[in-house]
Parts: structure tokens; sequence; C-alpha cells
């Protein structure tokens, strides 16, 4: 398989100055990701908030510098390319926001905000950017006479769909979406994600899908990387890790989701506690203060990703056998 983005231990790592009670820090918001994004595919990066989701979406769109790694697109780490280079593989790579309300300027009309990026990145005339906005508008399913109207004029789900036209606008190959339904009610979720998929096909796009919903990701991923304080904990196929998953983390946020096939019931596991602060993150496994299969070993060593038939998981309990 092809694919067009790699990720190769990408780290964010925040300096916190001393203040008056506290000793200087370093908060590690990604610390050592890697994954590979296959051409036409959706990877779902889930998590709870805080766990670093939205830190790799602005690395890998590049509104953030890693501290460290390597992003691969199509074979070329853009981090040592030099500036025009880059500037012009990061296009390829776009971002849809959550909040469809807060992202598009209110004072302009939709065709501008559309037309905006070709502006500032293409040389059309005026006339291609607004054939080329028009056509967008039909693709997402809005009609002609949209372009001229204002944001408020439109209600949540078209509000997403002109924000996904204007991510769409510079043909990206790639499109990471940060919670891109979260904000929309159950009954537009659904019109909104089968758009995004019947864009994928027709356009050959791979997305990054944030999100914290797992019946959304189910619904739409076709591999799952599972996060807890800057750190992957377990990276499946999609179909793997809801059948059968394999971190304890992952077995508890799964437990707590509700699914509609019976067959799939599970045992409800309490995740007790909450996310560490990663101002102060525990000594060992991050999670060992939730977890109910810690041991000692796991209150001192951290547990890296370890490679398994259908999936990757960082767990001692899971390397030990003491968990199937
Ligand atoms: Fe739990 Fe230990 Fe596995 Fe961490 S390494 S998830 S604490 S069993
Ligand atoms: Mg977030």
């Amino acid at each position: 398989q092809e694919s067009v983005l790699e990720v190769n231990g990408v780290k964010k790592h925040y300096h916190v100055k001393a203040g008056m009670f506290k000793p200087d820090a370093t908060v590690k918001a990604l610390d050592g990701v890697s994954f590979k994004l296959e051409k036409g595919k959706t990877l779902a990066v889930v998590g709870e908030s805080g766990c670093g989701k939205s830190t790799l979406a602005r690395v890998l769109t590049m509104i953030e510098t890693p501290t460290a790694g390597e992003l691969c697109f199509d074979g070329k780490d853009i981090l040592s390319l030099g500036k025009d280079a880059a500037k012009a593989l990061r296009q390829k790579i776009q971002i849809i926001f959550q909040n469809p309300y807060g992202s598009l300027n209110p004072r302009k009309k939709v065709g501008t905000i559309l037309e905006e990026p070709l502006v500032i990145n293409s040389d059309m005339s005026k006339a291609e950017r607004k054939q080329k906005a028009l056509a967008m508008l039909a693709k997402v399913g809005l009609r002609p006479e949209h372009y001229d109207r204002y944001p408020h004029m439109f209600s949540g789900g078209q509000r997403q769909r002109i924000a996904i036209a204007r991510g769409l606008m510079l043909d990206p190959k790639v499109v990471v979406a940060d919670e891109p339904v979260s904000a929309l009610d159950v009954s537009v979720q659904a019109q909104v994600l089968n758009l995004m998929m019947d864009l994928q096909d027709e356009m050959g796009l791979s997305y990054i899908f944030i999100s914290h919903d797992l019946s959304v990701v189910e619904h739409i991923a076709d591999e799952v990387m599972v996060m807890y304080l800057g750190k992957a904990v377990e990276y499946a196929s999609c179909e793997e890790l809801f059948a059968n998953p394999k971190h304890p983390y992952t077995q508890a946020l799964l437990s707590s989701t509700p699914r509609l096939d019976p067959s799939h019931r599970r045992e409800k596991i309490k995740l007790e506690g909450e996310l560490p602060s990663p101002l102060n993150p525990p000594k060992g496994c991050a999670f060992h203060a939730r977890c109910r299969y810690a041991n000692e070993r796991c209150n001192k060593e951290q547990p890296s990703l370890v490679s398994e038939a259908n999936a990757q998981v960082a767990c001692f309990a899971r390397e030990e056998g003491r968990i199937a």
C-alpha cells in the first residue's frame, strides 16, 4: 500500500517557565508519535481531551512546529525542506476545525471565504476562482445562490459543509479533521460524515480524523490510534480495535460507548480518576493510577508500542500475558 503521510517520532514539548510557586517544567504534549497514512484511507486519532490529539492536528498542518521528528509527505520530510518547497507541500495538508460557527468569518460572504486560499496561494484569475468556488459548493451539496450569502444565514450542518469546501479549495491530499461533527446535532452528524466519505472516494483524499466519539470513529475509520498523555497506547485497524480492544485504556473507553448491536455489549469498566496533568506526569506507565492491571513494574517503567499480529499495544500486562 502507498502511504501519503508518514510521521516518525513526532514530539511537541513546551517549556513552562517557573512561577512563584512552581519550578520550571516541560509539558510533553506530544511525546514520540509515529504512524503511516495510506492513500484514500482514514486514520482516526482518539482519546480524552488533553491526550495530545489537537496538538497533533496543529503539528501535522504546521500551525505549530514540532520539537522533534519527521513529517514525510509523499516521501519528503517537510521539516527538512526549504521554505518555498515546504510551503508547497503544506498546502497539500489542510485542516477542518470543530466549530463551524467560530471558524467562518461572519463579515465575509461564502464566495469570499472559499476563494481566500486561492487568492493567497494560486495565480488564478477572479473568474477562475469563482468557477472553482461554485464547483466546490456543488460538491458539498450547496447551491450557486449560497455563494453570495453570509455564514449566519446557514444552519450548523451547512456551515460545516462550507468549512469542508474551504478546506478542499487547494486540492489537498490529506485532510486533518479535528472533531468535525462534534458541534453538530446527532441527526446532522451522519449527513456530514457521509459527505466526507463521498468526497474521500471522489477526490482520493486521506483523512486524519480526530475524535473523542468512538461511535463516529467506528463509522468512518480504517485505522485507529488511541492516545494517552501524548503517546499512542494502541494502534490497530478499526475492525480489530472494536472487535478486540487490547490496551486496558482502550477497553475502558469502548466499554463506555453505547453499542447498537447487542452481541457486542461489553462489561462496563469504570474509568476511575482523571487524565493526569501533563505538567506533572506520573512515573512509569501514564495510565497506571487508573489501571486495574497495574503492578510494580508499571509504576516505574514506561511501556512502548509492541507489534502483535493485528495491532501495536503499549502495555506490560499485555506483553507479559497477564491480560488476553
Ligand atoms: Fe496498566 Fe501496566 Fe499496562 Fe499501563 S503498562 S496499561 S499500568 S497494565
Ligand atoms: Mg481537542
